[in-house]
């Protein structure tokens, strides 16, 4: 389990540095892994209200079928993306993604909503 800490009230951020918005589209929070590390890494405007992210976000992920008797089929998993442009604070989903905010410009919403 991360342990957040908010930074700001769009952004929280973890321990290891990585910085974290709530995604209106996912309902989850995607984190950004910023600076010198491993693995891949974001730039950032160092901007805490209005973070600007460069390149874009995209996640990617499968979920087991709402159908229970394919439940435990991975064959059936449905696959999740959410792609978006963070920039200035906003978040612009392009059509890639799979929910329904798909095409939209959202501003990120607060932390502690
Ligand atoms: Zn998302």
């Amino acid at each position: 389990m991360t342990a957040f800490s908010r930074l700001s009230r769009a952004l929280a951020k973890s321990e290891e540095d990585r910085l974290f918005f709530k995604c209106p589209g996912c309902h989850i929070v995607h984190g950004i892994s910023h600076g010198p590390g491993p693995g891949p890494r974001w730039g950032w405007n160092g901007d805490v209200e209005k973070p600007t992210f460069t390149p874009s976000v995209l996640v990617t992920w499968s979920e087991p079928s709402d159908n229970a008797g394919e439940f435990d089929d991975v064959t059936k998993d449905v696959k999740k993306v959410c792609h978006s442009f963070v920039t200035e604070g906003c978040i612009q989903f392009l059509s890639d993604c799979t929910h329904t905010l798909a095409g939209q410009t959202v501003d990120i919403p607060s932390w502690e909503d």
